[in-house]
Parts: C-alpha cells; sequence; structure tokens
C-alpha cells in the first residue's frame, strides 16, 4: 500500500484582512450607482456665475460677510 504524504491543505487563505463585502441578496436594491453632483460646476441662473447656484445666491450685492 502506497502511503501519500500528508499534505497541507491547498486551499488556504492569504494572511489579509477578511473582506468586508457581505452577501447581497438578489432583490436587494443597488445603491452603487450613486447621483451626486460631484464635478459638475454649479452655475447660478440668475447672475449666471459658477461657483455658486442661485440658491446659495443671496441678492446682487457683492457684500462680504467678516
Ligand atoms: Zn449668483
Amino acid at each position: 500500500m502506497d502511503m501519500l504524504p500528508i499534505m497541507p491543505p491547498t486551499l488556504r487563505r492569504p494572511p489579509s484582512r477578511p473582506t468586508k463585502m457581505r452577501r447581497r441578496e438578489s432583490d436587494e436594491p443597488q445603491t452603487t450607482t450613486k447621483l451626486t453632483k460631484k464635478g459638475v460646476e454649479m452655475k447660478c441662473n440668475k447672475c449666471n456665475k459658477l461657483g455658486h447656484n442661485k440658491k446659495s445666491y443671496k441678492g446682487n450685492s457683492t457684500k462680504t460677510f467678516q
């Protein structure tokens, strides 16, 4: 009888942190594609200036709060 040498299990996890990914259910809503305004330049349609929008538009004065 030919005895095979005892080998360590071939499937070994690398010594790294376990993945934080949890199993998702198939009917779980996908939240990976988030719609953000990041990178989109705001343009105020009141004074037509970039950097802010009409929500943050505070009159056409150039007053600065100090
Ligand atoms: Zn403006």
